[in-house]
């Protein structure tokens, strides 16, 4: 089973690199179908197993032998160890089911987000509606009715609360702290994980990102002009309440409340 469910999450991952190189680009995902970006060369099925085919051709296109940039391959590993993770996690449940659509749109905003310094609306939008239709069978948010609550409570928590963060931080900074794309980003997170959720994959980022970002500040040499985008902690702090939260939560709320 977990044999299967990696090499789904090879396959997958190989649709999110297709995603994460066409999305910012405005191109379509489905044609042309997969080519050389040196040579323009289509590349044939049986040169289009994910991981498989990098590893038999060298990371070497077959045609022109122009380099196959290291990050296809480690895209899908990556969405396949997820997928592994996660179902680990939660087993052959629904929640496997929701989990696993917002880990693949977490993972490609983070390698876009890191390139480009965009988180595409072409992502967060429909994520949002992902999460909002999801949310009746969204156990974690409990179900039915209340599912629905709580992912249009997550949904205005997360959008407002970056909102409000964006306004406070162009006051101060006199220039533009945190993006639209954030703010639409967290809503989405909200719809799949409620206002907790939410909340704890910001403060998570929060933190990560200022430590982050002040070793970036430390050992980089022009310093004006780097940035750290925000996208890429979000994610991390979503992926971390979706494998840990309740546990980090739990523990918390033990010590907080003592013995
Ligand atoms: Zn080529």
């Amino acid at each position: 089973m977990y044999f299967l469910i990696f090499c789904l999450g090879l396959a997958i991952g190989s649709f999110l690199n297709v995603c994460i190189y066409r999305i910012p680009a405005q191109k379509s995902l489905i044609r042309p179908g997969s080519h050389c970006c040196h040579c323009e060369a289509p590349i044939r099925p049986y040169d289009n197993i994910p991981l498989v085919s990098f590893l038999i051709l060298g990371g070497r296109c077959r045609r022109c032998r122009a380099k196959i940039s290291i990050r296809y391959p480690a895209v899908e590993l990556m969405t396949a160890l997820l997928f592994v993770a996660l179902f680990r996690a939660y087993g052959p449940s629904l929640q496997f089911l929701i989990y696993g659509p917002l880990m693949a749109a977490l993972l490609v905003i983070t390698l876009i987000d890191l390139n480009q310094y965009i988180i595409p609306d072409r992502i967060t939008i429909p994520g949002a509606l992902v999460g909002l239709l999801c949310s009746p069978l969204n156990a974690q948010l409990g179900s039915g009715v209340k599912g629905v609550f709580a992912s249009l409570i997550g949904f205005f928590i997360g959008g407002i609360l970056f909102f409000l963060i964006a306004l406070l931080g162009s006051a101060v900074f006199k220039k533009e702290s945190m993006g639209g794309g954030d703010i639409k980003l967290a809503a989405m997170l909200g719809t799949f994980l409620g206002w907790k959720g939410a909340l704890f994959s910001f403060f998570l980022a929060f933190f990560s990102g200022a430590l982050i970002g002040a070793i970036v500040l430390l050992v980089s040499s022009h310093r004006s002009n780097t940035r750290v985008p925000f996208g890429p902690f979000l994610a991390l702090g979503a992926a971390c309440y979706v494998f840990f939260g309740e546990l980090i939560l739990e523990t918390y709320w033990g010590y907080v409340s003592g013995p």
